[in-house]
């Protein structure tokens, strides 16, 4: 007979196989672990912020929470602490940039909105007359 703690971490190996860790291939987490270069804003314990590699205004910074999950769509009621502190991030980031005279924190949900990285992010974009609506 198999004992319990054998059979225990044979369903684990099992379970692992077939569900792969996302975070292993999600560019975003990719960039938070170094392994792809980025331009570092900002970061704390929760949140870390970067250049845009293809800027949209003089000012365009994502936001992303160190915990993965997909998107906005995704998010749990227990994400929504972490919501906040990457919005609150962006306006700190803001005043730092001095461009709290008008700036935008955008959230693309789902590739009908543009949303092509499945981490969530909040863009900061500023520096720039920012027409409304946006596109
Ligand atoms: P989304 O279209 O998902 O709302 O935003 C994804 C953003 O990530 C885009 O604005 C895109 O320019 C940016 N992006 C894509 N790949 C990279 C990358 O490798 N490095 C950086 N810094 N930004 C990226
Ligand atoms: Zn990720």
């Amino acid at each position: 007979m198999i004992p319990p703690l054998l059979t225990f971490l044979r369903v684990r190996c099992y379970r692992f196989r077939i569900m792969p860790d996302e975070t292993a291939s999600c560019l975003f987490c990719r960039i938070m672990r170094g392994e792809i270069p980025s331009k570092r804003i900002y970061e704390d314990e929760h949140v870390y912020a970067f250049e845009d590699i293809s800027p949209k205004a003089p000012t365009h910074v994502l936001v992303i929470p160190k915990k993965h999950f997909a998107g906005l769509k995704e998010a749990q009621s227990s994400d929504a602490e972490i919501i906040g502190r990457c919005h609150l991030a962006a306006a700190l980031i803001a005043r730092q940039r001095k461009i709290e005279n008008g700036y935008r924190t955008v959230l693309n949900v789902g590739p009908g909105a543009g949303q092509s990285v499945f981490h969530l992010h909040v863009h900061l974009l500023g520096g720039r007359t920012l027409t409304w609506p946006p596109g």
